[in-house]
């Protein structure tokens, strides 16, 4: 319950401040204790906690009041958690759609369902850079908007982590949703999706859910790699997709991979993905990254000297969210010590952060021999021991999740000839780590280490 009240809260706070500042300063918070009046709110690290104290106190405590808890006091302390995982902060219902509008609710014995219409308002076409590698996804996501349901039906987008996929395909739902009220635009995360088909079949409300699903006008899919392995759930997918395709309605999916790196998606599906624009989303050069930390620090009402803009866009080059956080980290320190954010400013405050670019694909695997004690040439070599697998796959997923290499890269770093080898093992990992502590362990010491 508690849990729940934090959730709305945060919900209702990432509506009223930009994305960037909530996800440096809000992300990995939890409540701890609601007791005698005094609330208690976990926090990662002191530079938060005193950030929250100074800057954003009134807010919370505005916002626990909306939702009816006025404790006298909020305390903020130190905690250590296990972060949220990005899916979850980025997609997930609680956090990012409380306050979105509900489009019909379903009450299953006392169980109240509700469906949201899951759009971020923040994201629009207007505060997305365009540039080399996201311009060809960024146009057929325009044209839809032209001509929904024609050309780029279904639109496949396909990329790395934090490039700009979830807000380019919110963009066209809120479009939508701008020029037409009305008009049924679903945006649903993966996640999201196969909770609430688990939930339609232990309610035995199956029909409801796909009745809701099928009668959109639009429907946006975030990351459905997710649906891999999800056998009833393709199938669910699979009906929805034929309904809306028949009734010519526009159907958008995301992914991290094409549909042919989804282990275990049905054939039938893969080729219903096909039907029609399969289009890969690239991390933005130099230009586009230098363009996106002016746009976002503009939005801050903070204008940038050029050479600080450069120095971030260099610092972080794979991932927007990363470098939308570390613009953030610099701008809310020269706001705490009133400084002017210069390149000396920035360069003492971020660069121990300059290294993980340096990281190469051949020091993974030497990190990850090395922690598991196996020499380099076992981990390249045929065997197929379990304590050889293992960290072969490990140093895979690792590739997969800091480098972003692409399958057949890992396969060959490896010395795989198999591409599929890299996708079974990469999907093995992130199952693991959910449950499996030796490897989650594993995992974020080779990680600590590379970067040390
Ligand atoms: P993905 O879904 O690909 O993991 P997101 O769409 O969540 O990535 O993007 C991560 C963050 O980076 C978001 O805050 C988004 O607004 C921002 N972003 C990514 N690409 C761009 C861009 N081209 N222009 C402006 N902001 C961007
Ligand atoms: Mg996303």
């Amino acid at each position: 319950m508690q849990d729940g009240l934090w959730q709305a809260v945060l919900g209702e706070i990432e509506l009223s401040i930009s994305r960037a500042s909530y996800l440096t300063w809000f992300k990995n918070t939890r409540l701890l204790r609601q007791k005698d009046n005094v609330l208690v709110v976990g926090v990662p690290n002191v530079f938060i906690k005193h950030q929250l104290e100074s800057k954003y106190s009134q807010l919370v405590v505005d916002v626990l009041s909306k939702n009816g808890v006025n404790p006298e006091k909020v305390e903020y302390k130190i905690h250590s958690f296990t972060p949220i995982p990005d899916n979850e902060v980025d997609d997930g219902p609680l956090v990012n759609l409380t306050n979105q509008a509900v489009r019909t609710q379903t009450t299953t014995g006392g169980l109240t369902h509700t469906y949201r219409q899951g759009l971020n308002e923040r994201y629009t076409f207007e505060n997305f850079v365009v540039g080399s590698g996201n311009e060809l996804a960024y146009a057929a996501c325009q044209a839809i908007t032209q001509l929904p349901g024609d050309k780029y039906n279904p639109l496949y987008l396909y990329g790395g982590v934090g490039i700009g996929k979830t807000h380019l395909i919110q963009a066209v739902g809120n479009s939508f949703k701008n020029a037409d009220p009305n008009l049924g635009v679903v945006y649903i995360s993966t996640e999201q999706f196969v909770q609430e088909f688990v939930d339609a079949l232990r309610f035995k409300k199956t029909s409801e859910f796909s009745k809701h699903y099928r009668s959109a006008d639009v429907l946006i899919v975030d990351d459905i790699q997710f649906i891999a392995g999800k056998e009833k759930m393709q199938e669910e997918f699979f009906h929805t997709f034929n309904a809306l395709y028949q009734a010519n309605k526009q159907i958008i999916v995301s992914s991290d991979r094409t549909p042919g790196e989804i282990p275990t998606l049905e054939d039938r599906l893969r080729s219903r993905f096909a039907w029609g624009m399969t289009i890969d989303m690239q991390t933005p050069d130099f230009e586009t990254r230098c363009a996106i930390v002016q746009t976002k620090s503009l939005s801050h009402g903070v204008s940038l000297p050029i050479d600080v803009v450069e120095f971030l866009s260099g610092l972080v080059q794979s991932n927007v969210r990363e470098l939308e956080g570390v613009l953030n980290q610099l701008l809310a320190f020269c706001e705490m010590r009133e400084l002017d954010p210069s390149l000396a400013v920035a360069t003492s405050l971020l660069n121990s952060k300059s290294q993980p670019r340096h990281v190469s694909p051949r020091q993974v695997v030497d990190r990850t021999a090395r922690h598991f004690q196996i020499s380099v040439d076992e981990i390249l070599g045929p065997k197929r021991d379990k304590d050889i697998v293992v960290p072969r796959q490990v140093a895979m997923y690792i590739l997969r999740s800091e480098l972003h290499l692409s399958f057949p890269k890992i396969a060959r770093e490896l010395g795989r000839k198999d591409h599929t080898t890299a996708i079974h093992s990469i999907d093995k990992i992130e199952k693991e780590l959910a449950f499996d502590n030796i490897i989650k362990s594993a995992v974020t010491e080779i990680k600590e280490r590379l970067y040390a």
